[in-house]
């Protein structure tokens, strides 16, 4: 039975991949400090006996036991709240945990996948974004813990492929949603639907014209699987490249959710994107991979979990 270690395996992202290892018959070994991340994301794997939790901050050391054929480093704070209030937390993750996970790889003989992100990209220039785009990052903005964190995490992890040989996969991953995101994490999603569901103003940042491409996290996860299965070293982006304005995500949340809640509008964060879309070429080509849950599927199922977490059903 192969073993996968997932770091921040008690967030949103971590936790699913914790559920689709374990779907597929592997040994799950879910590693967090909980800064950001939330054991009720990894309760219900409790009574499995293939699933293991440690509380570990992977930018100290790591500590597994045994062998490991796979490891996906996904712990970071990885919201634009989180990431501006832990902002060295942030830096030392994407640095020295990148660094203690990669040396794992190395001694393990596993191999490992890398959670980068679109931030690489910066507020771009080039648009949709392909992956042989360098970015437009500003390194000393409030953004740049984040995004500097992540280029950095991309470079030692292409450093240990071509001198150490480990066997390494990076996936640029564009705004995802879907259940267990907090519902206080501050982005846009989470925010539009507590909102609304609570009758408050939705708060639309600048004048709503930025745009994102939101993937539902099923579909994150089978590109993220079939990455980490195919023998692609260099990075490749996942997301869905449906773009849409901020404003028109607004207003369909609140059509959604039969609120009477208005869209108030709001400064606009330092460093913000004003667009964002994926390139998917790559993985359509290499892993056969493209998002299939249409953003009114996604938000639906979406929904009825904040209404849940919000005890309104
Ligand atoms: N945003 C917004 N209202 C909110 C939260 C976020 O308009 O209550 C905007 C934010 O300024 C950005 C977009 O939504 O333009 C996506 O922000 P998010 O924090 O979800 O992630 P990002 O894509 O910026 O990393």
């Amino acid at each position: 039975m192969p073993t996968v270690v997932v770091t921040g395996g008690a967030g949103f992202l971590g936790s699913h991949l914790c559920e689709r290892f374990l779907n597929e018959g592997m040994k799950v070994f879910a590693v967090d400090n909980l800064c950001t991340g939330r054991l009720a994301n990894i309760e219900h794997l409790g009574a499995n006996e293939n699933f293991h939790f440690s509380k570990q901050n992977v930018s100290d050391h790591i500590l597994i036991p045994g062998e490991v054929d796979y490891i996906l480093h996904f712990a970071s704070p990885a919201s634009p709240i989180d990431y501006l209030q832990l902002p060295i937390q942030t830096l030392k993750v994407g640095a020295l945990g990148t660094h203690n996970v990669l040396g794992l790889a190395k001694a393990k003989g596993a191999r490992i996948l890398l959670a980068s992100t679109s931030e690489v990209y910066g507020d771009p220039l080039v648009h949709p974004q392909k992956e042989d785009y360098w970015g437009n990052v500003n390194p000393i903005g409030p953004r740049g813990v984040y995004d500097e964190a992540k280029r950095f995490a991309e470079a030692i992890t292409m450093a240990y492929h071509r001198t150490h040989g480990v066997q390494t996969r990076i996936v640029r991953i564009f705004n995802t949603y879907g259940p267990r995101m907090r519902i206080k994490d501050g982005r846009a999603l989470p925010n539009f639907f507590r909102q609304a569901l609570k009758g408050e103003d939705v708060t639309v940042y600048g004048d709503g014209s930025q745009t994102r491409s939101f993937c539902y996290v099923s579909d994150l996860m089978e590109g993220i699987y079939r990455l980490l299965m195919s023998n692609e070293s260099d990075p490749v982006n996942i997301g869905n490249p449906e773009e849409i304005s901020l404003k028109d995500v607004a207003e369909e949340v609140v059509r959604l959710t039969g609120s009477k809640s208005r869209i108030i509008y709001e400064p606009l964060p330092v460093d913000d994107p004003k667009v964002r879309k994926p390139d998917t070429t790559r993985a359509e080509k290499i892993l056969g991979w493209k998002a299939v849950v249409p953003r009114t599927e996604g938000l639906k199922k979406t929904l009825d979990y904040f209404k849940q977490e919000l005890g309104l059903s």
